[in-house]
């Protein structure tokens, strides 16, 4: 081994000495708990790479957890690169998922499978959940099995057989059969050789519950366990860790409290404080030193999650310049939020940013249309991280496909995906049935299915149901000639019941997928026509991913954990939208700070450049809204920000302080256009004026009216202040007042230069 002691010295070389430490503390107990960048993934890799270059482990000793493949992809590849051939393998370098499927794999038949069992999608499983309730007699419509479903996934979550709910929560579904509904579903699973997402860890702590010898022999070949993102582990992850690390003990986690954005689905962020608690001598390092963020950055993330109370609180610095300050900008709505965004990653192009450092988070996949269309639109390469770009997205093509079949009855492709989507009882028999009849005829399948049914060839349910499908089609044929284009979009999405099959859907995405078929649907109505619609999609689902490493990233918050790029853009910030508003129905205060937690994930995702912005208007379950800018933006430090107008706001003086309203305009065309209300964003930064007045109006009357009433609204008591006085900032110091709009004045300060700031802030100087 003397030979590897170079390497060693190598790959330890740059650690900071807790980083050091988190290394080289190899045995016992080690948990890092640190801010966003401070090196933690950092530090698990180089401790791999450590374990394996001393000789303490083999790749095959070591069971390290990612949360994501992806992430699971890169540590393997890091460590490679430090250790050479000697880290090649990780047989057991995954997610908590595929770790524990290898693990039953093995032995299937100990918990009543056969090794080759089938891994049950989301839909399959609520099939069966209807099934198992039906059995019971129970009235699926009182008690519907996407509520059982989610009980179910509560309870796997958080470790718990059938036998092993409380009595007073299984009592709760179905009259107190909850219990025996779960019991029910899992014995149907059992049947069938299959499994559910929660089963892949829930049946690995049965194994080793009743199995002592297995899970003997699990504990001894794990030399080392390692875990990433710990912060997001839920109780049967959490149970399953605590069981294998009971061997040797050697067990190290790195998480960060504040980063925790699964609650939602289970996560437990109290696993990080009973670590020392489960493990006594626990060794527990902090890491302070950021090294992924400038300054500013950092500042702005650390300002903002001090604002949750639920919190351990950690000091997080930077030895970074304090670089640029993180942007604010208003846009009129989501459409020119998206236009602003590619203008400034194509002057970013223009400066030779590389694309591949430049990311887009957003809060819901649904914000991606506009951006898409938008890229697409410039020739802007990207890539969707962690799912499907929008038009490619299952439920996109499924609409898509009813409306092609809409547009041209010929589609074979397009009819072939809906016929059984949603499951109406035309499987694969009655579909081979219609291509034989088809292809003897020289007729598409629509067609062919309307000749069929008038004939005693088929099933009497099938043929009923194909009939129906038929007459479907041939009535909103019909109404596309005479209604407007989206709204029989809207129309074909109910009657089909292809909308009711997602809204009974429980898994995780389905609220996801709705929101983008709303989106879809409201995208149409850019387009004068269905063939329109349908030519702008075939194109830019063309435009194929383009090739090369060279592209912009674009992913939801949640799916950004633990990266990082040069410049990320934060669009959408609007109460509502982010923080959600289902967020916070849902869970309340608990809900708010998760949804802070997820605003701070995406700032520190940044390395030198952050860029929040916000829409006053947003089209919300396809009405027309006013929105206010989000509180999280009232709560960023005002050192660390700059507010940034689209140059189209501001660039007319005159207009800019237009404070004549016009009457609320009746002549805009589109129903549910709501009345702009006042921008309340009480107290904090007024951003209610920011679109007010662009010089360059839009061709629509409407808009032009709505912000008449945004800026009469927002601008409120005219301010004590005019151009030209001197004024004082406790932050900014004496300047000299350059411009008046509302209670918002730009000032040329002495030292700080020009800044946008609240009239409440200043006093004459
Ligand atoms: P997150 O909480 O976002 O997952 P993290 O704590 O896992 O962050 P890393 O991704 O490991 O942080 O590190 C952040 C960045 O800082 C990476 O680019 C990493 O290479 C760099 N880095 C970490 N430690 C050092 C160091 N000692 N010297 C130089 N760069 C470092
Ligand atoms: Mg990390």
């Amino acid at each position: 081994m003397a030979g590897l002691k170079p390497a060693a010295a190598a790959y330890l070389e740059g650690l900071n000495p807790e980083q050091r430490r988190a290394v080289e503390t190899t045995d016992g107990p080690v948990l890092v708990l640190a801010g966003a960048g401070t090196g933690k993934t950092r530090v698990l890799t180089t401790r791999i790479a450590h374990l394996i270059a001393t000789a303490k482990a083999r790749p095959f000793d070591i069971l390290a957890v990612t949360f994501t493949n992806k992430a699971a992809r890169e540590m393997k590849a890091r460590i490679g690169a430090l250790v050479g051939p000697a880290g090649e393998g990780m047989p057991w370098l995954g997610t908590f998922h595929a770790i524990g499927t290898k693990i039953l794999r093995r032995h299937a038949e100990l918990v009543g499978l056969k090794s080759d069992f089938t891994i049950l999608g989301t839909d399959d499983q609520l099939r069966l959940m209807k099934q198992v309730i039906a059995d019971q007699n129970i009235d699926e419509k009182r008690w519907p099995a996407r509520a059982l479903a989610s009980a179910i996934d509560g309870w796997k979550n958080r470790g718990l057989g059938p036998e092993q709910v409380p009595p007073g929560e299984a009592g709760a579904f179905a009259f107190g059969k909850g219990g025996a509904l779960y019991a029910a579903y899992q014995a149907r699973l059992a049947t069938l050789n299959a499994v559910d997402f929660g089963d892949l860890l829930l049946l690995c702590l049965k194994l080793w519950r009743e199995n002592p010898d297995v899970l003997e022999n699990y504990q001894q070949r794990f030399r080392y366990i390692l875990v990433d993102e710990y912060q997001d582990t839920n109780v049967a992850q959490y149970l399953w860790l605590r069981l294998l690390a009971q061997g040797h003990r050697n067990v190290a986690c790195v998480g960060d409290d504040d980063q925790s954005i699964y609650g939602w689905r289970g996560a437990e962020v109290d696993n990080i404080l009973r670590f020392e608690h489960d493990f006594p001598g626990a060794a527990v390092i902090r890491l302070e030193r950021n090294y992924r963020s400038t300054g500013h950055i950092l500042a702005a993330a650390s300002g903002l999650i001090a604002k949750n109370e639920g919190r351990l609180g950690k000091t997080l610095r930077t030895e970074e310049v304090p670089g640029e300050r993180v942007t604010i900008s208003g846009a009129w709505d989501s459409e020119e939020e998206a236009r602003l965004l590619a203008e400034s990653i194509e002057s970013l192009q223009a400066t030779k940013h590389p694309l591949a450092e430049i990311a887009v988070l957003v809060r819901i996949s649904a914000q991606m249309r506009e951006i898409e269309d938008r890229f697409v639109q410039l020739g802007l390469p990207y890539r969707v991280i962690g799912g499907p770009r929008f038009y490619e997205r299952a439920e996109i093509r499924d609409a898509l496909a009813y409306l092609r079949i809409t547009a041209n009855p010929a589609d074979d492709l397009a009819f072939e995906r809906i016929i059984n989507t949603p499951k109406r009882g035309l499987g694969d028999a009655t579909l081979q049935q219609l291509h034989g009849y088809a292809r003897s005829e020289r007729i598409p399948l629509l067609l062919a299915a309307r000749k069929l049914v008038e004939t005693d060839e088929l099933k009497p349910r099938v043929r009923s149901t194909l009939r129906a499908l038929v007459e479907s089609f041939t009535r909103w044929a019909r109404a596309i000639e005479t209604m407007p284009h989206s709204e029989v979009a809207q129309t074909i999405l109910e009657e089909s019941g292809y909308t009711e099959m997602w809204q009974k859907d429980r898994s995780a995405d389905a609220a996801g997928r709705l929101e983008n078929l709303k989106e879809f649907v409201r995208s149409m109505e850019e387009f004068p026509d269905l063939a329109a619609f349908l030519e702008h999609v075939a194109l830019v689902m063309d435009a194929s991913e383009a090739e090369g490493a060279d592209r912009v990233s674009l992913m939801t918050l949640h799916a950004a954990k633990g990266l990082e790029f040069d410049t990320v853009f934060l669009p959408g910030w609007e109460d509502g939208l982010f923080p959600n508003q289902r967020a916070l129905d849902e869970s309340g205060r608990a809900g708010l700070e998760e949804e802070r937690r997820l605003a701070h994930v995406g700032l520190t995702r940044a390395r030198k450049r952050a860029k929040l912005s916000f829409a006053v208007n947003r089209r919300i379950h396809g009405l027309w809204s006013s929105t206010i800018p989000s509180r999280f933006i009232d709560e960023l430090p005002e050192a660390s920000v700059d507010v940034i107008e689209a140059p189209a706001h501001f660039s007319a003086g005159a207009s800019r302080f237009d404070r004549n309203p016009q009457p609320f305009g009746s002549s805009y065309g589109t129903p549910g256009w709501q009345r702009a209300q006042a921008n309340t964003s009480a107290g904090g930064r007024n951003f209610g004026s920011a679109p007010g007045g662009r010089a360059a109006g839009r061709s629509a009357g409407g808009p032009r009216q709505i912000e008449g009433e945004l800026i009469a609204k927002s601008t409120g008591s005219p301010s004590a202040f005019s151009g030209g006085m001197r004024v004082f900032h406790t932050k900014f110091g004496p300047g000299t007042v350059a411009g008046v709009d509302g209670n918002k004045l730009t000032v040329d300060f002495d030292k700080a230069g020009r800044k946008m700031v609240l009239d409440s802030f200043l006093q004459p100087g």
